[in-house]
């Protein structure tokens, strides 16, 4: 079971930055007009739109643009918002609509790097060719402490998944306007294998970018989409432990609850993550470390069910005294484990239980191997990825 570490703060201030600067960018060269714009309106009054509306909204706004040099051009943005943060955007370009879905992903964090907002687009009616297009932009605004001047960097990144495939591009470009030639880049192709793991088949970089060596989870790192990555991550850290024969099943569509973000059940074999949680590193390390604990439990011979047999059957006994006498612990903190019901954050019982002791160190030794690698590209594209 997996509780969320308090949420590291972030700038919330992302997509107002991101739209005055746009807005400030000469709009007359796209020739477009803003006709109308309403303030955020509730959502009870969204039925006469005739549109979707997207679970859980609560507000909406509806832009109106036009163009200059020709009136019958018509476009209208309908944006639907849950606590403020865009949801899903409709729009209808002289009567072809299309919608956007836009998820906030958290990133890792380094203190010596800036925090940053990552607004992932998926592109919906708009997909062609059975292709899946993910867009991420950043944009970094640095100011000088002597001047007082500002510096802007925008990030495109962009994932093209075409079900086996991925074609990753990451261009930085620096001072906007965004027609600025690309600085640095770096273009992947990458591939799936059977065990859902991706692999880089081909790569190119500019601007003197030099990628990190013997680095386990770069692939891992360029997949946007949060739910292939979560999946992505889980299925590198049960082929580390061994465990791909264990018939581990992944449910990562759920809204778990009591702040409950993950978790492993041995009965079911199965692990449950929340839909909506994005510290997918940690929380990957730490539930398939706790499907690891349960296959060693079986490997004692101890357990009850298919999972603990199968781990026995397959990865075969446990030879090694030391690792025999750590599976034992995790056998008698597994029988000491709290039920459901009585986990809490802050719970001895539950924060104390050697099963999380252990799960949470394999989750911070994840941690520190990743952020070498995070380091090293931090460094040269300015970003924690
Ligand atoms: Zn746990």
């Amino acid at each position: 079971m997996h509780l969320p570490p308090i949420m590291r703060k972030l700038s919330c201030n992302f997509r107002e930055t991101k739209k005055s600067i746009i807005h400030k960018i000469n709009p007359e060269k796209y020739n477009y007009v803003l006709k109308s714009k309403t303030d955020k309106c509730k959502i009870s009054k969204a039925k006469n739109l005739k549109l979707p509306i997207p679970e859980g909204a609560d507000t909406f706004r509806t832009v109106h643009i036009g163009k200059r040099d020709d009136a019958q051009y018509s476009k209208v943005i309908t944006t639907f918002y849950k606590n403020n943060q865009i949801m899903k955007r409709y729009i209808n370009d002289c009567g072809e609509v299309t919608s956007r879905v836009y998820t906030q992903k958290r990133v890792l964090l380094d203190a010596s790097v800036k925090a940053f907002f990552r607004t992932v687009k998926t592109f919906g009616s708009g997909v062609k060719n059975n292709l899946e297009l993910q867009k991420i932009e950043h944009i970094e605004l640095s100011r000088f402490p002597h001047s007082g001047k500002i510096k802007f960097k925008l990030h495109k990144d962009e994932n093209v998944y075409d079900g086996s495939q991925i074609r990753v591009k990451i261009k930085e470009h620096e001072n906007l306007p965004y027609r600025k030639p690309v600085k640095k880049a770096i273009e992947l192709n990458m591939e799936f294998d059977k065990d859902g793991i991706p692999h880089i088949l081909n790569q190119s970089v500019k601007g003197g970018i030099k990628l990190p060596e013997n680095d386990k989870f770069l692939p891992l790192r360029f997949i946007f989409d949060l739910s292939k990555q979560r999946l992505a991550f889980t299925k590198y850290f049960i082929k580390k432990y061994h465990l791909e024969n264990l018939g581990i099943k992944i449910d990562d569509a759920l809204n778990l609850p009591n702040k409950t973000v993950g978790e492993f059940c041995p009965e079911d074999i199965l692990i449950r993550y929340d839909k909506d949680y994005g510290d997918i590193l940690a929380l990957t390390a730490h539930e398939v470390r706790h499907a690891y604990q349960f296959a060693q439990i079986g490997r004692l011979g101890k357990g009850c069910g298919k999972y603990y047999r199968n781990a026995e059957r397959q990865l075969g006994a446990i030879t090694n005294t030391e690792e025999a006498q750590e599976a034992y612990r995790f056998f008698v903190a597994s029988e000491k484990y709290p039920h459901e019901a009585d986990i809490e954050r802050k719970s001895q019982l539950y924060t104390g239980n050697y099963l999380e002791i252990d799960a949470r160190k394999a989750e911070s030794e994840a941690m520190i191997e990743y952020s070498e690698g995070a380091r090293v590209l931090a460094s040269q594209i300015g970003r924690y990825i």
